[in-house]
């Protein structure tokens, strides 16, 4: 670990370590349930120490990580594949393109890196019990993740997750309460929770460590490319955490001056659940009006790190698009069936992007490395793909039978 503080992304003032815990002091205190979180805080590391002491041919990740390694949970995470897919990237006319394959985490999604963190951070605090509120994957996450720990897990989820999801939740062992009402309710109620009841509050971007957990994704790309930065990272957005977790892992490496610029960061939404995106257009916030979107984990009326995201995508000079739920569903089995890796809808939503990119005036033309982010694994909701396709009929065991 290396020394670090705290400060606040919106006015700047900087915290020691213990000195807040969730949103800065001053901007935190205008934030309420129901608009984009306010004073989200993001870990100042000391960048000359790490510049000094990280070693390529033996790099020691701990040195960008916020908590101690002693309080780490013993469930591994992260060190997902990063794997060329050459037959995807031929047809949409790109000579490098990767898919970083986080559904392979133990609770199949990317949010296993944030729920790590949270864990290490309550156990360094003696915390017993954390709460969250979660579409489905943070909570699964959080589960999993305190189920290897003696740390206790308090779930709030929409009643509408996912079946795969509910059960990963309740088997690992969480305390599991489904919510009548939609993700943003759950995440209000799960605030009022802590702020009167106690436990750790692990919400997305609320508790700054979600953020600090995600970037390691970024980590890992780049060593996995060989200490090369990609050309660009296409990312599902839904309240945008992973956006700005893997923007924060590269500003880490850029303020250590192991690199000197930054990817591109392509965020795509679900077209009915597209806060982030026409923010991002329009300078503007408003509340995405009736996300229906079946990509339930991306399906988000008011997104918690909506100014986060905004800023990851202008400095690095990205961009955000949406797509359709057929769009989702028909690049899910496109990178099933042209790469073997199976990605829940969210997760074929980055995917889904590059297509609508590649096929318009905005399309990547470089010959660098552009990294798809398949952030959940696709047996987590398989009821959204057969919607579209059908399972062959069984036949007698006879070859007779078969036309094939
Ligand atoms: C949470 C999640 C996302 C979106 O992350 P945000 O931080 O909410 O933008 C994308 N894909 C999957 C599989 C997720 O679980
Ligand atoms: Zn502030």
């Amino acid at each position: 670990m290396t020394p670090f503080s705290y400060r606040c992304t919106d006015c700047g003032r900087t915290y020691a370590r213990d000195a807040v815990r969730y949103l800065c002091s001053v901007c935190g205190e205008a934030y309420r349930p129901g608009i984009p979180l306010l004073g989200v805080l993001e870990a100042v590391f000391d960048y000359e120490a790490i510049h000094r002491d990280f070693d390529r041919a033996n790099p020691d990740w701990n040195l960008f990580c916020p908590v101690e390694p002693e309080f780490h949970p013993p469930i591994p995470v992260g060190n997902t594949p990063l794997g060329r897919v050459d037959r995807l990237g031929a047809e949409l006319g790109l000579s490098s393109l990767w898919v970083k394959n986080d559904g392979l985490n133990p609770s199949g999604s990317l949010k296993d890196r944030a729920s790590f963190l949270v864990v290490a951070e309550a156990r360094r605090l003696g915390m017993e019990l954390i709460v969250a509120a979660s579409t489905g994957n943070a909570a699964s996450a959080l589960a999993a993740v305190c189920a290897s720990t003696s740390t206790r897990a308090l779930i709030f989820v929409p009643e509408k997750a996912p079946k795969a999801k509910l059960v990963q939740m309740v088997l690992y062992g969480a305390q599991v309460v489904p919510i009548q009402g939609t993700y943003d309710d759950a995440f209000a109620l799960s605030l009022e929770y802590t702020a009167k009841r106690g436990g750790l509050n692990r919400n997305t971007a609320y508790h700054p460590l979600t953020i600090e957990g995600k970037k390691t994704v970024s980590l890992e790309i780049w060593a996995q490319l060989g200490f090369q930065v990609p050309e660009a990272i296409l990312v599902s957005v839904g309240d945008g955490v992973i956006l700005g977790g893997v923007h924060k892992g590269f500003v880490d490496l850029q303020r250590a001056g192991l690199i000197d610029r930054l990817p591109r960061l392509i965020g795509v939404q679900a077209e009915t659940s597209d806060a982030i995106h026409r923010y991002v257009e329009s300078g503007v916030y408003s509340d995405a009006t009736n996300p229906t979107t079946r990509a339930d984990s991306i399906s988000v009326t008011c997104p918690s790190n909506a100014h986060g995201a905004r800023r990851a995508i202008e400095e690095s000079q990205g961009l955000t698009l949406t797509v359709t739920d057929e769009e989702i569903l028909e690049a899910q089995a496109q990178l099933a069936g042209r790469t073997g890796i199976f990605t829940e809808p969210a997760g074929a939503t980055a995917m889904a992007g590059l297509t609508k990119l590649q096929g318009g005036p905005n399309r990547i033309t470089g010959s660098g490395p552009v990294v798809i982010l398949a952030t959940g694994h696709g047996l987590k909701d398989v009821e959204a793909p057969l919607s579209r396709i059908s399972i062959p009929l069984a036949v007698p065991p006879v070859l007779e039978a078969l036309t094939l």
